[in-house]
Order: structure tokens, then sequence, then C-alpha cells
């Protein structure tokens, strides 16, 4: 890195803290407007998400023609999915190739951890600093740091003796990692190892799995996207993107299903034999992909509608995986479904059929401890090559806390948090002026297509700062009054679904310590954005301005 890179007391009106789709689409609106703005990003190019997880079968269970920015409809005309759902390295190439299209790059200072970033009351600025040693100043602060990128080590005795390769998968290496006659090992069972694990049995000797809790899967169907399909969709892509940024729930979807229509998304389990609804499930099934929690209408609010449908990917795991230990070692039976992120995957259980695969249930085998040479299990010792963990993020909070964050009087944003996060709308938090979130804890975020999100919250800020330039206003802050009160909403519109009934990575409960809260918001995108153009039109209900 050299020296003259290093941005020293530097001034810009806004500085955005990373790279990824959120951090882009931020600097790509900040200079429309003609704002000055600096990113500092962690990595060594952008991409976020897409940038550090590279693991083998990593690809966006969204997809690819809703997964993408709505911004430019050339961009969108121009740009060639190949398949339903983008692997990794066609996504981070979309990434590069937009920051490049619209030669955000310069504005952008890659290998830059932020450290601290602390308001300044008196001249109403945020300093901050990064590792490298870059300090600058902007009165308009912006947190792109995403939802899932601080990855979690897990606390298993002896994580750090093993001296074979280990891999975390959310940290790849950029050099391609083979397994041919090695004996791999990969622990967790959720989105990531769902897709890598078709993947490495592939090629590796032997894969061994250690599965603490199963999750559940539906195959992804993906393929070569049909050159007739994209020239069809892209010929009605306003259609598309507005049906996507209106949804009832999370910014996906066909536009060819009309919301009237009586088909068993519209109705209730109860309204639905067992017959009718196994037949609902099969049709959904054979479509692919996460849409399935849409089969029927309650399947997310209504325990008995919701184990109905997990009956059927019960049935249907029964039937793929020949072992029948491992099959029901594979069968969910601690969160109803879809409360857990549902995995999409490529041959995920047919996997288990193979001679050189075995799961390992390690609640009833537990792991010891892991030594220098593999896993020790109770009884015994699982001798490895390579160990890859796949053990998941700190969500939505983490990499806010990781950075030393101060508001007004020096209130360190980690302190305010310690009870689980509290924001206005997922995008501003009470003592921090100036300060806004993308796709922060209590908004739709992870439950929703995050580019939707992300582009909804983008055109959100971007009305704000016009606002208070037309006024004259220099300072945006919000109440804690407002703050407590979506709160409220917050928890309410969750306790109203299932989604607090699991121990998962949205209520914080895979992180020792961590407050059980649920952190995203699940009213829905559509209605989200309705009540943002509300607070908007209601004269900016909850923001403050000075
Ligand atoms: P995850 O869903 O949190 O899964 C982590 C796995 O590691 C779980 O199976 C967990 O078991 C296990 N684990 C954690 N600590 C452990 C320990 N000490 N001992 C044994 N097992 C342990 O993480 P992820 O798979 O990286 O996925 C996170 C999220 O990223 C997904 O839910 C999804 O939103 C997103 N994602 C999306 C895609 C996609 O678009 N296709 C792909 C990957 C990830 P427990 O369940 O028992 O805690």
């Amino acid at each position: 890195m050299s020296e003259d890179n290093i941005d020293r007391n530097a001034r810009f009106d806004a500085i955005v803290v990373g790279a990824g789709f959120a951090g882009l689409c931020t600097l790509h609106r900040f200079r429309q407007m003609g704002l000055s703005t600096r990113i500092y990003e962690m990595g060594t190019d952008v991409g976020g998400t897409w940038y550090w997880n590279r693991y083998p079968g990593a690809r966006c269970d969204a997809e690819s023609l809703a997964y993408s920015f709505s911004f430019s409809p050339e961009l969108e005309q121009e740009w060639e999915w190949s398949e339903r759902y983008a692997p990794q390295p066609e996504i981070l190439k979309y990434a590069i190739h937009v920051s490049e299209r619209f030669d955000l790059r310069r504005d952008i200072r890659f290998n830059r951890k932020v450290k601290t970033a602390h308001f300044n009351q008196g001249m109403g600025v945020w300093r901050v600093t990064t590792a490298a040693g870059d300090s600058a100043v902007a009165p308009l602060l912006i947190m792109a740091t995403g939802c899932l990128s601080k990855p979690m080590v897990p606390a298993i005795q002896g994580v750090d003796s093993f001296a074979g390769k280990r891999y975390q998968a959310s940290l790849w290496p950029h050099e391609p990692v083979a397994f041919h006659g090695e004996r791999v090992g990969i622990i967790g069972t959720g989105s990531s190892a769902v897709q890598a694990i078709p993947v490495i049995a592939s090629t590796a000797e032997h894969l061994t799995v250690f599965q603490r809790t199963p999750n559940f899967s539906v195959p992804a169907v993906n393929g070569p996207l049909d050159p007739g399909f994209v020239d069809a969709f892209k010929e009605n892509y306003r259609d598309h993107r507005d049906f996507h940024k209106r949804g009832l729930t999370s910014g996906f979807g066909d536009l060819e299903i009309k919301p009237r229509e009586r088909t068993p998304a519209a109705m209730t389990a109860a309204e639905l034999s067992d017959e009718a609804l196994a037949a609902a499930c099969e049709q959904y099934w054979q479509t692919g992909g996460a849409r399935f929690m849409g089969v029927v209408g309650d399947a997310l609010i209504n325990k008995d509608a919701n184990q109905r449908v997990a009956e059927f990917i019960h049935r249907k795991i029964r039937a793929t995986v020949k072992d029948p230990q491992t099959a029901e070692d594979l069968c969910p039976t601690s969160h109803p479904v879809g409360t857990k992120r549902i995995c999409v995957d490529i041959g995920y259980y047919e996997t288990f059929n193979q001679l050189h695969v075995r799961l390992v249930n390690i609640n009833r085998s537990p792991i010891e401890r892991i030594t220098a040479k593999g896993v020790q299990l109770r009884g015994e010792h699982v001798e490895l090559d390579t160990l890859i963990l796949a053990t998941g993020f700190d969500a939505m909070t983490g990499a806010l806390n990781d950075i030393d964050i101060r508001g007004t009087n020096g209130q360190q944003l980690k302190e305010k948090w310690a009870e689980g996060p509290r924001t206005y709308l997922g995008l501003m938090i009470a003592g921090f002026p100036n300060l806004f979130t993308i796709t922060g804890p209590g908004s739709p975020s992870v439950l929703s297509n995050m580019l939707v999100s992300i582009e909804q919250h983008v055109d959100f800020i971007c009305s704000c700062l016009q606002h208070m330039s037309r006024k004259g206003f220099k300072q945006v802050q919000t109440g804690l009054d407002h703050e407590d009160a979506w709160v409220a909403h917050v928890n309410e519109v969750a306790h109203a679904t299932l989604f607090p009934k699991a121990g998962s990575w949205y209520m914080g409960a895979n992180i020792p310590g961590k407050p059980r809260v649920f952190m995203p918001y699940a009213g829905g995108v559509g209605p989200y954005r309705e009540l943002c153009d509300s607070v908007a039109k209601d004269n900016w209900r909850g923001f403050v301005f000075s």
C-alpha cells in the first residue's frame, strides 16, 4: 500500500464503510447528488459478501435477474446472467463491473479496516480512523458493513491446534483449493455448508460432516437461463422490479402469480386437505428455491401449518437418503421450517448416499476437542487432512460492534446495544446524529432480497439529504421515543410469527452471550417501504433536523 494513498485529516461530505453492494449503491447516488464521498473497505476489492465468501459451491440463492441493481436500465439490460442462481465468481464480476462502469473505484480505499468512528459534537462531524492509519472527517457517516460479515469461529477446545489445512467458509483463500486424495471434515450445516458439501464430496477422498442441528433444505433446481425467458423478463424489467419492491414479504416472486388468485399460497393450510397441501408442496419443490416457504399463506405464522410443511420435507429426506439413521439425523425437528434461514441446495441430501461421505450427529457423538490431526469425538478420533469451519456469523450487529462507534456524549454503540440492537426503521440510532445504517437491524434486510432493501434505504437517505439541503439543515437525528416505538413494533411483528421459536442467528442465538432479540423486521419489504414513504410524507416523522 502506497503511503501516498493514506488519508490524513481528509474532509469529505460523506464517509461510507464497506464497498459491497450497499456501499457501491450509496457512492453512486451520492456522486449524482454532488457529495464528495470516501469509502473505506476492508478487502482488496469490491463485492463485500461476494468478495469474502468464495467457498466451493458458493452461489446466491436469490434468482440472478432479481438479485441485481435496478438503478440503471442500461446495466440491467446489458448484463448477462448465466444461471438461474448466479455462482459467486459471477456476482463478484458483476460488482467489479458496476464499480468500473460507474467509475466508483477512485473514491474507494481498499485494505482499510475502519477502527473508530467518533462524533464530534462541536464540529458536527464524524471522525473515522482505519487500521492502516487513515483519518478523515465528514458530517455524514453511512455504515454499509453488511449483515453477515463478521465470521464466527466456534469456541471448540483446540480449534487452533489443528495442524492440517484449516479454512473458514467465509474467509476462503483466493487461490484454488483442491481436495483430491484428502480426508476433509466440515463443521456446520447451514446454507454455506449445504452448498459446499456436495462440491467438496465430488473430489475429496473422504468427507465427514459434523452436524449439530440439521437444517431444512430445498432443491435449487438451478440451470442455465433460457434466453427466451431472459428476453421476456428484460422486456418487462420495470414491472418485475416494481413487483419486487412492493412485495408483501421478501421482494422476490413471479409477476405472473396474481395475489388474488386462490392458489394454495393465498390460502391457509387448514383450508387444504393433506393431499392438496402435499401436491402444492410438490409443485414448489419441483419449481425450486427458497420461495418454497410461500407454499401456503400461513406457513410462517401457524404452528400446525408449519408442521405439515415440515413433514413434507421430512418425507423427501427419508425418500432420498438411503441409510435410515442418516436420514433421521438429517430431519430437522428442533425448529419450525423457515425460522432458521431455509437452505437451497444442489444435491445436498443425495450426497449422503455416497460411500465416502459420512454424517456425524454431534449430539450423539459430541466433539470433545480438535486435535493436531483431526476431531476427537467421544470414543472416536476422526483423522483429517483438511478442516472447514462453516460455522456462520455474528450477524447484523457483529460488524458494527466491531468498530468503536461513539455518538453524542461519547456514548459507545456497543454499550447502547448491550441488550440488543435499537434503531428507528433500521436506519438511524438515537444519539448517533447523521449516521445511517444500510439494511441495519430493525429493517427487512436479511429477510428480503438484499438488493431491493439496499436500494430502498439508499433512496430514503438521499431523499432525506435532499430535504435537508432544501431547508438548510446540517444535522438529522432520531429520538429515543421513536426508537423505542420502532423496537416495540419490530418485536410485536416478530412475535406474531414463528421466527422467535428457533435459536437462530436472526435471534442472536448462535453467539454465546449475545442477547436474544429478533433482529430483522418481519413486516415485509412492501409494507416497510410504505411505512418509510409515509414517514417522509409526514414531514419526516421521528427525524429531528437542526
Ligand atoms: P449458519 O446458518 O449460522 O450455520 C452455521 C452452522 O455451524 C450451523 O449448522 C451451526 O449449528 C454450526 N455451528 C456453529 N457453531 C458450532 C459449534 N460450536 N459446533 C458445531 N456446529 C456449530 O451460517 P452459514 O451457513 O454461513 O449461513 C449464514 C447465512 O448466510 C445464511 O442463513 C444465509 O442467510 C446466508 N447465506 C446465503 C447463501 C446463499 O445465498 N446461497 C449461502 C450461504 C449463506 P447450529 O445450527 O446448531 O448452531
